[in-house]
């Protein structure tokens, strides 16, 4: 078993249309994929609706999920949700603020920019984002394209868009108790993303990730590009102590990043358990 459990279409910041990402999924040998965007579940239907036309032979399942964007104590962290029911109204209001403010939030990014000399504009970002949940990544690719910057990951440094940097500017982003008890009262399962990405920013202590699993947090994502072996070792004994499961996955986003489907899996009994916890929604066979 193939299962890679966090995965952007261009409802986010990927690149892959959803149908897209289902057909890479497929090309690349996963059994089970997520489609995890960024604040949004837009990219659901078209991806389940790919999996039902995916041709005789051919086998995946999807499960439906997103990245919440959080912060605590200055701190921005990335919450993954499964299998939540996206109609429940608590939780579908608080993505919808976060996409909301992502708006305002991009128009500042872009001014400032411009005031840092960069010949960028709103117009080209709402170009690259289309219907995207709009982000950093479509500002890089706006850099990028306007060649101040050579790839998207160079945007991301002090100079430009890291957090903390000259053109970074806050969105909302909600709490992470809170955002886990929201995806816990609408039937999903909350894993904490990528906890010791340091290459990302500050990353959050033990203290609060025990403080999450009281909250009632499930998993840790522990096999991440952005992890070294020192980081996952630590997480892998921190999720033990914790009860908590963990999962390994690729965070593709198409062409806009380097990491492919697939890079990382989870394992089948951490996927079994996310499962069990799971009553808001299901997985979608073809
Ligand atoms: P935003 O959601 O607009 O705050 O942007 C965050 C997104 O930017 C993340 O989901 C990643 O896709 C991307 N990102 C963050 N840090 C980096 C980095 N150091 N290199 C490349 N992409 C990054
Ligand atoms: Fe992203
Ligand atoms: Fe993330
Ligand atoms: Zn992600």
């Amino acid at each position: 078993m193939r299962i890679d459990l966090h995965a952007h279409s261009n409802a986010s910041d990927g690149t892959d249309s959803p149908a897209e990402l289902v057909a890479n999924a497929v090309a690349a040998g996963l059994d089970v994929v997520a489609l995890t965007d960024h604040d949004t579940v837009s990219g659901h239907a078209e991806a389940v609706e790919a999996v039902h036309a995916l041709p005789e032979g051919s086998r995946l399942t999807l499960v439906p999920g997103a990245e919440l964007s959080c912060h605590i104590g200055g701190i921005s962290m990335h919450l993954l949700a499964y299998l939540f029911d996206p109609a429940e109204p608590a939780f579908a209001a608080e993505r919808e603020l976060v996409r909301t403010d992502r708006f305002r939030r991009g128009r500042a990014i872009v001014e400032r920019c411009r005031e840092l000399g960069a010949p960028i504009s709103w117009a080209q970002v709402e170009r690259i984002a289309g219907a995207g949940s709009v982000g950093r990544p479509h500002i890089a690719s706006a850099l990028v394209e306007a060649g101040v910057v050579e790839t998207v990951s160079e945007a991301f440094t002090p100079q430009w868009l890291a957090n903390g940097g000259r053109a970074d500017v806050r969105k909302h982003e909600t709490d992470p108790a809170t955002a886990v008890r929201l995806v816990r009262a609408a039937g999903g399962v909350p894993v904490f993303a990528h906890p010791g990405a340091v290459k990302r920013g500050r990353t959050v202590s033990d203290q609060v990730i025990a403080d999450l699993a009281a909250a009632g947090l499930g998993g840790l994502e522990v096999d991440h590009t952005d992890h070294d072996e020192a980081a996952r070792t630590h997480l892998a004994g921190l999720a033990a102590e914790l009860g908590l499961f963990t999962t390994g996955s690729s965070d593709y986003h198409g062409s806009r990043k380097t990491v492919r489907l697939g890079e990382h899996t989870t394992d089948p009994a951490a996927y079994e358990a996310l499962l069990a916890q799971a009553t808001g929604a299901k997985p979608v066979s073809r």
